[in-house]
């Protein structure tokens, strides 16, 4: 089965490797990454987290050495400038200087968070700044072809002279300007034209220009980041749903004009949104988690990267995530199942089933499927009970071993290390756990359910059913008694 993507582009699932130009030797990825000025939050993971697992199906497929994957760090704008005049105010420093202190920092707190969650590194992360000569390059390319124009020491976009503008967001130009809320400056030959160059003043950071002292826009950075570094085509392009419009059609509109019209991937993905408990994660509702405090104390519990990162990929990556504690408990409690059998050096690759899924679009929850599907069966040839543990030991007959075997290989191949998560598992011994806590939980619910059963009181043992199922955990009643486990 080959690759196939969603392709915000053509709105269909694409067979990437049909797409004319593809090169197997040669496989380029862009993601948008971060703005550089605080620590990162859950929603900011996803897209890390989603891309990583289509980094590693990449590799898999065409070999490590085949796959060039970019994913730049933005360490000049307007709210890092904000952030960076406070910090200069108060330690009496210049905004420069307080700039390249905070976007080390902030970068460096990125990258440590993500590979917490089990993150590779990606080939290159190119910081914005170090490509400033080369957007500048660019713009001078848009002005002189006519699709840029200078005026007020800016330098923007013409719209107008880009006939397909619109064609990713597929939004008419009139609908667009209503509903982007676009700064209007007398500057502007139309609204919609957007900024490549903008002057600097003394204090803010800036870098000389033929259109004066200034700096660029953040479009153009991405454009020019990734024709330094992947090409002038390449294949896939990713980043948030939120990045759809202006940003990623704005990189198409200027690469697209300053390349003879070549296009500039030929895959545009773009993951889910993110909320937590139902509402739009923002600093002003008290609902903004970041991943340092998920990983170090969030509702009184370290959640392991693992966790986190299993939390995310139980949903398919175009679908909205609605983040609770929840979905980290069950998180936790599947982790614990899958380590029963995951201690294993995988010395099989991963089930074709399991590959098949996520080569469908990145479909992760149903490659986690076929993870339950070998678990049981790893369980079923071991015939224990599900919710007792089996310790890893050679005595396991040979079907077991390969489903357990493909467990573990399927679980690797999403980033997950069940040994470390095993560690952290033993490091937390002192404290009861989250799992514990819930497995103590079912099996006194499961003793009152039979309790009431047998004062043939059902009303109350279908209650207490319900309120299990409604956590996720499912009931089994066979001859030997009440098992469960984790709904898939
Ligand atoms: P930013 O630093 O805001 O430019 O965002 C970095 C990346 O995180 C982009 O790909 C965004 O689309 C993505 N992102 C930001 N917020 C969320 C969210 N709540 N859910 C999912 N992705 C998000
Ligand atoms: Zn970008």
């Amino acid at each position: 089965m080959s690759l196939r993507l969603y392709n915000t582009l053509t709105r269909q699932k694409d067979d990437l490797e049909a797409l004319p130009g593809f090169d197997p030797n040669n496989v380029r990825m862009y993601v948008c990454g971060p703005t550089v000025y605080d620590y990162a939050h859950i929603g900011n993971a996803r897209p890390v987290i989603v891309f990583d697992v289509l980094f590693r199906l990449l590799r898999h497929l065409h070999g490590e050495d085949h796959v060039t994957y970019v994913r730049n760090i933005t360490d000049i704008d307007d709210k890092i400038n904000a952030r960076a005049a406070e910090t200069a105010a108060a330690k009496g420093m210049s905004v420069e200087q307080a700039r390249v202190e905070i976007t080390a920092q902030t970068a460096q707190q990125y990258l440590d968070d993500v590979t917490a969650l089990g993150c590779l590194k990606p080939s290159h992360t190119p910081r914005a700044t170090e490509y400033v000569a080369r957007m500048v390059a660019m713009i001078g390319e848009l002005v002189t072809k006519g699709f840029a124009y200078p005026a007020e020491g800016h330098v923007l976009f013409d719209v107008s002279k880009k006939a397909d503008y619109g064609k990713l967001s597929r939004r008419p130009l009139d609908e667009m300007i209503a509903g982007a809320r676009v700064e209007v400056a007398p500057y502007k030959r139309n609204p919609m034209d957007f900024v490549l160059w903008k002057p600097s003043d003394a204090a803010t950071p800036g870098w000389d220009s033929p259109w004066g002292r200034g700096r660029p826009g953040w479009h153009i950075e991405c454009s020019a980041m990734g024709e330094a570094l992947l090409g002038e085509t390449f294949d896939i392009h990713g980043g948030g749903i939120d990045l759809m419009f202006p940003h990623h059609e704005n990189e198409i509109a200027q690469s697209e004009a300053a390349h003879h019209g070549h296009a500039l991937a030929r895959v545009w993905m773009h993951n889910g949104f993110l909320q937590v408990e139902g509402e739009k994660m923002a600093k002003s509702l008290g609902n903004f988690i970041t991943i340092r405090e998920l990983l170090s104390g969030w509702r009184g519990y370290n959640w392991p990267g693992e966790v986190i990162r299993f939390a995310m990929l139980s949903t398919h990556y175009r679908q909205p995530i609605d983040f609770t504690q929840s979905i980290l408990e069950q998180a936790t409690v599947t982790l614990r199942y899958f380590s029963t059998f995951g201690f294993y050096e995988p010395t099989v690759g991963p089930s074709d089933e399991f590959l098949d899924a996520l080569k469908d679009d990145l479909n992760t929850p149903r490659a986690i499927a076929e993870l339950h599907r070998l678990l049981n069966e790893a369980r079923g040839h071991a015939s224990n009970r599900p919710n007792e543990m089996s310790k890893p030991n050679a005595m396991l007959n040979m079907e077991t071993f390969t489903a357990a075997n493909q467990l573990a290989a399927g679980l690797m191949f999403l980033g997950i290390d069940i040994r470390s998560y095993d560690k952290c598992w033993v490091e937390n011994q002192g404290r009861e756990s989250i799992a514990q806590n819930l497995e103590r939980e079912v099996e006194a619910a499961i003793a009152a359910r039979a309790a009431a059963r047998k004062a043939k009181d059902f009303k109350e043992s279908d209650r207490i059913r319900d309120e299990l199922l409604a956590k996720g955990i499912v009931l089994k009643d066979g001859p030997a008694g009440t098992t469960w486990e984790v709904k898939r």
